[in-house]
């Protein structure tokens, strides 16, 4: 990191286009990079599809070609980073994104926004960003008349992003983007499970899927806070790294929608014995046809597994977590053209490029309909095996005629939607 003292307490940082005078008490992360690029790279791909479909509603022409990044575009987004320490990421977004009308670069503390003012002058970019000193939730419930909204909303908080949802989701437009952080991974990972409910509203498990269970709870959260306003999420990439979470999803309004929410939560119940886990949906939708040709809509509570059973593959009980979000986590077809947008870029343009390749080649691979995962050690270790080659194990689940892919998250992961049975069994004769 190029990193250059200017005084006692001061720094100037440069990270890609932007330079930062970090001086004090004011936040910087370096290891965030890849946080930032990810998120540059994504908001270049959402600004285009959502301003062209906001352009197709308004009836109005089209044109991206005049979309130039560091350039006031008048119909452009609207972005909040509600926290935003150095300013540092508003000044990336301000100079890296193309389709941008105005940035709000706010934080609570004082020396935060002096530090924010100073850098938007030191890096010339007092045409798209306006430094905000408020409390992010304050100045979110500020901003929910229609003009106001934002178009993108930026929660990188420390620890849980939690009490900022309910504001974020106000504020935001239909069809907005959320960009939401957590970094309390002990709590999302299943150390304090009672602290976990109290936050997010779910009990989490141990269990060795627990960065992917970390991604699918701050889902179920949002979406929970999202239903109370008559809104749901439509999850466009949700990313494990590091010591963090992140994940990006677009804001509908829609009460009608909302009703299918129920069907997009999972409780889970594990073994307490070998680990096996079972996904038990808190609703399902039926949709049938009346006499009258016209289609019904049933929303009905499942039956399933219980704590009370004990496993069909060792005997012993289960214990049970959730709800947990059970849809998918990404959205593929963003993901390819994520991917396409990050690859035709210069290789300079990102210090991260090569790890965004790697994560986003292995997020495209990802079964969409198999929730978590399974990590082959764990399993060699409950049936006492010799460590199994993933690639050996994958190839038999193959060639029984299953799907099967890795998990981003882990790198010894499997999802497959072979039944569990045939994981046990093929690793029984191994
Ligand atoms: N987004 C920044 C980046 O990419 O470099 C890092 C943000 S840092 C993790 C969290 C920031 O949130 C701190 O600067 C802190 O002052 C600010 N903060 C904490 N509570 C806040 C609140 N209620 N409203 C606004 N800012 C707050």
């Amino acid at each position: 990191q190029p990193v250059t003292s200017i005084g006692a307490s001061e720094r100037v940082i440069k990270e890609r286009s932007a330079e930062i005078i970090a001086g004090g008490s004011v936040f910087y992360n370096p290891v965030q990079e890849f946080n930032r690029d990810l998120s540059i790279s994504v908001l270049n791909v959402f600004a285009k599809r959502f301003l062209k479909e906001r352009a197709q509603s308004e009836n109005v022409e089209f044109d991206d070609s005049t979309f130039v990044a560091g350039e006031k575009c008048e119909n452009g987004l609207r972005i909040l980073e509600a926290l935003s320490a150095t300013g540092l990421r508003s000044i990336r977004y301000a100079k890296e994104i193309a389709g941008v009308r105005e940035i709000i670069a706010n934080d609570l503390s004082k020396a935060a926004v002096a530090s924010i003012s100073e850098n938007v002058r030191h890096n010339a970019v007092e045409n798209l960003i306006v430094p905000s000193q408020s409390d992010a939730m304050t100045l979110m419930y500020l901003s929910t008349s229609n003009e106001k909204r934002f178009d993108v909303i930026d929660l990188d908080p420390y620890g849980c992003p939690n009490r900022f949802l309910d504001g974020a989701l106000q504020s935001i437009a239909n069809g907005g983007l959320l960009l939401v952080t957590a970094t309390d991974m002990a709590v999302l990972a299943g150390n304090t499970p009672e602290a976990c409910y109290a936050k997010y509203g779910c009990v989490p498990l141990r269990m060795k899927c627990c960065h992917e269970m970390a991604l699918r709870i701050l889902l179920h959260s949002i979406e929970t806070h999202a239903n109370r306003y008559g809104k749901y999420i439509e999850p466009l990439l949700s990313i494990s790294a590091d010591f963090y979470v992140r994940v990006f999803v677009r804001i509908h309004t829609g009460q009608a929608k909302c009703k299918y929410s129920m069907s997009k939560q999972s409780m889970i119940f594990q073994c307490t014995g070998c680990e096996t886990f079972t996904l038990q949906p808190l609703g399902n939708v039926k949709v049938s046809t009346t006499d009258k040709g016209k289609s019904q809509t049933k929303f009905g509570i499942p039956t399933g597994p219980s704590v009370g059973t004990n496993c069909e593959h060792c005997g012993h009980k289960h214990h049970m977590g959730g709800p947990i979000w059970s849809n998918p986590i990404h959205d593929h077809g963003f993901v390819k053209e994520l991917l396409q947008t990050i690859e035709e870029r210069p290789l300079c343009e990102l210090g991260t490029h090569r790890r965004l390749q790697g994560v986003l080649s292995v997020v495209q691979e990802e079964l969409l309909d198999v929730p978590l995962y399974y990590v082959l050690d764990k399993l060699c270790c409950v049936l006492k095996l010799e460590n199994v080659p993933v690639l050996k194990f994958r190839s038999a689940l193959l060639h029984a005629g299953y799907r099967v892919s890795f998990s981003h998250a882990s790198k010894n992961s499997i999802k497959t939607d072979a039944p569990t049975s045939v994981i046990w069994d093929i690793l029984r004769c191994w």
